[in-house]
């Protein structure tokens, strides 16, 4: 009997939810939990494929004890924490505590420094391991995917690697003038923050937005720009793979977009410091978020496709071979299927599949690992068919 509860009522909430009712042999029981329960609530209710009730709760997922109650009520076997970066740590203290398993999509981050790093939370590798815990970190699109397709590719496509560019498409429009396809917060923390590539062994630190290049994406999206940013699972997929000389993360956006954002910051709106307004403090990226459009209500009126994937570098069988190992996910079909776009369905499907590796024992270790550091056949081999299908290619252009 496996019992799993997630935590977190928002867009990639929603689809870690709709793919774990879609699989009841693997979760026999699903608890969904967040601070606001009339937001659990309302996502059940939207449900029509899943012969059971599911119990909804409220959590303040910042307090151990509040969720340490929760835990032992209803002792899940794992909990997938969907909710924000800054709850990794208190949620990971009451898995310690009440003997739970854990799994994430996003690296711990304090609210008011930002800084995309795993340390809190390896530092809590003896932990979990002495306790025969199972923590999986980063087990979204990227961080997730990502990593499982850099192990996949050492694994069955390259003898050694030598350079990986991540890149990441959202090639869909949602009409309006700026909005962010996932919690606003956390989006325009990590692109406002400076970007920084592996290179030789060392960081190597950019302004924001520095480096742009033109990519060509396939599946009709044709050319992009991209622009180089860090992102977390470069630290994780570096320390694994000592090999790998170069690594680099970039992303699409759009003149409008990065119109909007420079203007915000010039006037401080996206800055994380608290101002005093009106005898209050408040922190101004917390009250542009609430301007903002919510991005669980992108769904309906986002139309486009994100194609998110590695482009690897290296030598099989002592010839250099260059392979690009991506997917492709439409935003209305994501939408027809869970009631979310395909930003929070290309992160919940990794995430559910994860808690089902775990489930189903061909993910196994005590500790906090990162998702490379697991066996990527099993993955790879059912991802498709959980929906988010991948193609290799062998380009015969360069990518520097
Ligand atoms: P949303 O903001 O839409 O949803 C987050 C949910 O978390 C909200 O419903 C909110 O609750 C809940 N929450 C926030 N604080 C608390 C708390 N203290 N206690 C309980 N619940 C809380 O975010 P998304 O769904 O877009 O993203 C979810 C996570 O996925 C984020 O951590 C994000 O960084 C990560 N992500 C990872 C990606 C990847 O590829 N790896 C890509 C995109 C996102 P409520 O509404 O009930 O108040």
């Amino acid at each position: 009997m496996n019992r799993i509860l997630i935590i977190g009522a928002g867009g990639v909430g929603r689809v870690v939810l709709h793919k774990c009712a879609q699989h009841p042999e693997i979760f026999n029981e699903i608890v969904f939990a967040s601070r606001t329960v009339s937001k659990c609530d309302a996502i059940v209710a939207d449900f029509k494929d899943f012969p059971k009730t599911i119990p909804t709760e409220s959590v303040d997922a910042d307090n151990v004890d509040s969720l340490v109650d929760l835990f032992e009520r209803r002792r899940p076997d794992i909990v997938v924490n969907v909710a924000l970066p800054y709850q990794d740590l208190t949620i990971m203290e009451a898995c310690l505590k009440t003997g739970v398993n854990y799994l994430d999509t996003a690296n711990y981050e304090h609210p008011d420094v930002p800084k995309f790093c795993y340390a809190p939370q390896w530092e809590m590798h003896e932990r979990f391991r002495d306790a025969g815990l199972t923590a999986i970190l980063g087990c979204g699109f990227d961080p997730g995917m990502t990593n499982v397709y850099v192990a996949y590719a050492r694994k069955r496509l390259f003898d050694r690697i030598k350079t990986v560019d991540i890149i990441d498409c959202n090639a869909g429009d949602h009409g309006y003038p700026f909005a962010t396809n996932f919690n606003p917060e956390i989006n325009i923390r990590e692109v406002s923050a400076n970007g920084r590539y592996f290179d030789q062994g060392k960081w190597i630190e950019t302004r924001p937005m520095e480096f742009k290049r033109v990519f060509n994406f396939p599946d009709g999206i044709g050319d992009r720009d991209i622009y180089l940013l860090y992102h977390e699972e470069m630290e994780s997929l570096t320390k694994h793979y000592p090999e790998i000389e170069r690594m680099r993360f970039w992303m699409t956006f759009g003149q409008s977009y990065l119109t909007h954002l420079r203007v915000l910051e010039n006037v401080g709106m996206t800055s994380v410091k608290p101002v005093l307004y009106d005898g209050k403090e408040i922190v101004p990226l917390q009250f542009l978020k609430a301007l903002l459009p919510d991005p669980a209500s992108l769904g309906p009126r986002t139309v486009g496709k994100t194609c998110i994937g590695i482009w690897a570098v290296g030598e099989k069988d002592g010839v250099p071979t260059t392979k690009y190992l991506y997917n492709i996910c439409d935003h209305q079909a994501s939408y027809r299927e869970v009631g979310a776009q395909a930003v929070s369905y290309t992160t919940g499907v990794p995430a559910a599949l994860g808690a089902k590796m775990f489930l189903s024992g061909q993910w196994q270790g005590h500790g906090v690992f990162n998702v490379e550091e697991f066996d990527p056949d099993p993955f790879m081999n059912e991802i498709g068919s959980w929906g988010l299908p991948w193609v290799v290619e062998t380009p015969d252009v360069a990518f520097e």
